[in-house]
């Protein structure tokens, strides 16, 4: 039998950590026999004990070379345990000195070798089994000190020796293993994870490309489809359309759903904290479910209790992407009867609440013994009566991981054939004393009927540019604007776009982002620096199937003026070009007139930006009427005291700080605002306008914020510093001037 054989297993990676702590007992053990073999040479003892003692130790050695090979591990363990806890260790107990002797290190060996080779409750057994037995080994030896034999002095330190030696080596040895093993599988599972982590990431990348890569064509079925059921067509023919709309939307709501299961699922899903309007948000969520109930025959009931807090702080958009899964449950597996959703708030202190959601219907019901699966991704239950209704079974399971993520739950009574009533419990914080009071939901369902498509204006004039890299979506954007009479250019590339802009003054440019060569990115950035550009400052409005909040987020900071996700509906394309192009050029068409004007104010006033304005620091006197009339955006200076840091113009003003100083006789320091809060200023500026102009006080003053501004200016492309050169009354006047001209 080789010893390489078992020897080689000590290495083996592959092995399990007991086989390899039995290959060195093993090895160990060999070298006990030869050690053993020796002493009996030197010592010239062939006496019973010492052949019987070898013995021991060669049917060890030889039932552990066997079970290693064999792969009998444990039976090998047993038997070995079983001849050093009765055998091994009582004779060289009795026969080698007692506790003089090296039996006591045996023992502890022995106690070392089952704890770690045996495992349940055989390990305990023999545990049990060896202490007794080295309980009446010692007994024995106090009670009768004749049967032991006696080590002359030198043996006794010899046998103790060596075993001191062997069996330190055998359990140091075996530390070692645990402990090279222990670094070994942390730095494997280490390295697992990094694969997991890229893994999911790719798993995310995949997820996104593929929903981008649904979207474009979703968005040339569903936007060519719009065009065919505006047409005048027959009933069958407008049926079919219906029904590729409809399938069209849901295809894209599984899209939707499976890339939020995914974030989910990576962690990535990073629930909102952000004031938003509850009544707002219902109102919108009845106006789309309102048609649907409808179509359906339907009751729709709505209930609110006047109590609940006007604002909440929370996700609004989840919170609306639950409640509009579970109500489109309800009305689409209810037959007859109705569908209501109240609304109750729970207070538990002043600035927190949980907001109770009741909806109930009066359809086909869940089986008591299916609700435990409701939550389950891809799962349906019922599938005898859900088959033909259209689902996938991910709805409710993304309902309660968003609800997890905002520490809230959901508990769902159902009898069977009866109906269903999902409670969700979403806990909010409170923003401010308002209530919501009595609303009327009745508004909403008027606004839900509008919703259908009605062309709002015309706009001949107006002249609108559309870049994309797929000829389809061209098509789709232009025929969804055709009724607007808006005249439209098409180019498929980020160049034909620059050499558009250089000869025609669009209005609105609709850009794709991902495009072959030059991206929408790269095309804004040119088109807004283009050297006899006529769009540089047109409103430019992203026209993309990429999806996510870092994405918008990416948009506004690269100064998009709009974000339209594909596939877009003509109605939301038609709100957004109007939304950009000047007033004169709109003509009202039909009955809308009311609902455009209301749109046309309340756009203006948030979201118009201006083309330009002029901005200055409170170092430029500027009476309180111009600042007003002009609206001038003003970046305080700050006033060093002994008291403290003051805002020039707003903390402290030219009259405090003289009478400041006469009256204390102390000295101030004025201080120009640091690059930073230049930075932020125009940041924040840049909302309101595409181009700001900063006037600055003269850069020859001590203390001038000139250079600041121009430092921080260097981070954005459409801000331009001027030094006035002035002091404050020559720089107020300078300002009053460029106002004037903006
Ligand atoms: P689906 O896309 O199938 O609707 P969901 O996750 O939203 O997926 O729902 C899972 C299953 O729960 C459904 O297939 C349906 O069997 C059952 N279900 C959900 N809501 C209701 C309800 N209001 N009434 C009856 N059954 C329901």
């Amino acid at each position: 039998m080789s010893h390489k054989g078992i020897k080689y297993r000590l290495y083996d990676n592959g092995a399990d950590i007991k086989q390899r702590l039995f290959v060195l007992n093993i090895l160990t053990m060999q070298i006990v026999l030869v050690v053993t073999l020796i002493e009996i040479l030197i010592t010239d003892k062939f006496s019973l004990d010492a052949m019987l003692l070898f013995a021991m130790m060669l049917s060890i050695l030889f039932a552990g070379i066997v079970s290693v090979k064999s792969g009998h591990i444990r039976l090998g363990a047993l038997f070995i345990a079983t001849i050093l806890s009765f055998g091994y260790f009582p004779v060289t107990f009795f026969k080698g000195g007692g506790i003089n002797g090296d039996a006591p290190l045996w023992f502890i060996y022995n106690i070392f070798f089952v704890g770690i080779l045996l495992s349940g409750k055989v390990k305990y057994l023999f545990l049990s089994a060896q202490v007794l037995s080295a309980v009446a080994c010692y007994v024995t030896g106090y009670l009768k000190p004749e049967w032991i034999v006696p080590n002359t002095d030198l043996m006794a330190h010899v046998y103790s020796l060596t075993a001191l030696i062997l069996i330190s080596i055998a359990i140091s040895s075996m530390i070692g293993l645990e402990i090279r093993l222990f670094i070994r599988e942390n730095k494997l599972s280490e390295e697992r994870k990094k694969e997991i982590e890229a893994l999911n990431a790719s798993q995310n990348r995949f997820f996104s490309s593929m929903s981008h890569e649904i979207r474009t064509p979703i968005n040339t079925i569903i936007g060519l489809n719009e065009m065919i059921l505006r047409e005048d067509i027959s009933d069958e023919v407008a049926e079919d359309a219906v029904n590729i709309r409809s399938a069209g939307t849901m295809l894209l709501n599984l899209i939707n759903d499976i890339l939020d299961m995914s974030k989910v699922q990576s962690g990535k899903m990073v629930i909102a904290e952000e004031p938003y309007s509850i009544g707002n948000m219902l109102s919108e969520i009845v106006g789309m479910l309102w048609n649907r109930a409808n179509e359906k025959k339907l009751e729709f009931h709505v209930n609110v209790a006047p109590d609940i807090p006007y604002e909440l702080i929370g996700d609004e958009i989840r919170i609306k992407q639950i409640l509009l899964n579970v109500l489109n449950n309800s009305i689409k597996y209810t037959k007859e009867g109705s569908v209501s959703l109240s609304v109750q708030c729970e207070r538990k202190d002043d600035n927190n609440a949980v907001i109770i959601f009741t909806v109930k219907d009066t359809g086909i019901g869940i089986k008591k013994e299916d609700i435990p699966y409701l939550f389950t991704a891809f799962k349906r239950v019922d599938e005898n009566e859900t088959r033909h209704i259209e689902g996938t079974g991910l709805g409710l399971s993304i309902v309660k991981q968003f609800l997890d993520l905002m520490g809230g739950k959901v508990n769902v009574n159902s009898i069977y054939t009866q109906g269903s009533t999902f409670i969700i419990e979403i806990p909010q914080k409170i923003n401010g004393d308002k209530l919501i009071g009595d609303v009327d939901f009745e508004k909403s369902r008027t606004i839900a009927k509008l919703k259908e498509y009605h062309q709002k204006f015309e706009a001949p004039d107006a002249r609108v540019l559309v870049v994309d890299d797929n000829e389809l979506n061209l098509m789709v954007t232009s025929k969804l604007l055709r009724g607007t009479k808006v005249k439209i250019d098409c180019v498929s590339s980020g160049e034909e776009a620059l050499k558009k802009t250089l000869n025609v003054p669009y209005n609105v440019i609709l850009l794709d982002h991902l495009m072959p060569e030059m991206d929408g990115i790269e095309c804004i950035r040119k088109i807004r620096s283009q050297i006899g550009g006529l769009c540089r400052e047109c409103s430019i409005v992203a026209l993309t199937a990429n999806t996510g909040e870092e994405n918008k987020a990416l948009y506004v900071k690269e100064g998009f003026d709009g974000y339209l996700l594909k596939p877009v509906t003509g109605e939301t394309l038609e709100n957004e070009v109007l939304r950009h192009i000047p007033q004169e050029l709109v003509h009202v068409i039909g009955d809308s007139q009311e609902i455009l004007e209301e749109t046309i104010s309340w756009m203006r006033s948030k979201q118009i930006k201006k083309k330009v304005i002029v901005t200055t620091e409170s170092v430029a006197d500027i009476p309180d009427e111009l600042i007003e009339k002009y609206n001038i955006p003003i970046l305080p200076h700050k006033v060093s005291t002994p008291e403290g840091l003051f805002k020039d113009g707003s903390e402290i003003d030219t009259r405090g700080v003289l009478s400041y100083m006469e009256d204390k006789e102390h000295t101030i320091k004025p201080q120009a605002p640091n690059v930073k809060e230049h930075e932020d200023f125009f940041a924040s500026q840049l909302n309101r306008a595409n181009n700001l102009v900063h006037m600055s006080i003269s850069s020859k003053v001590e203390n001038s914020g000139c250079p600041k501004a121009i430092e921080a200016a260097r981070a954005f492309n459409n801000v331009t510093v001027i030094d006035t050169g002035h002091l404050s009354s020559g720089q107020g006047l300078m300002v009053v001037e460029a106002c004037k001209l903006a």
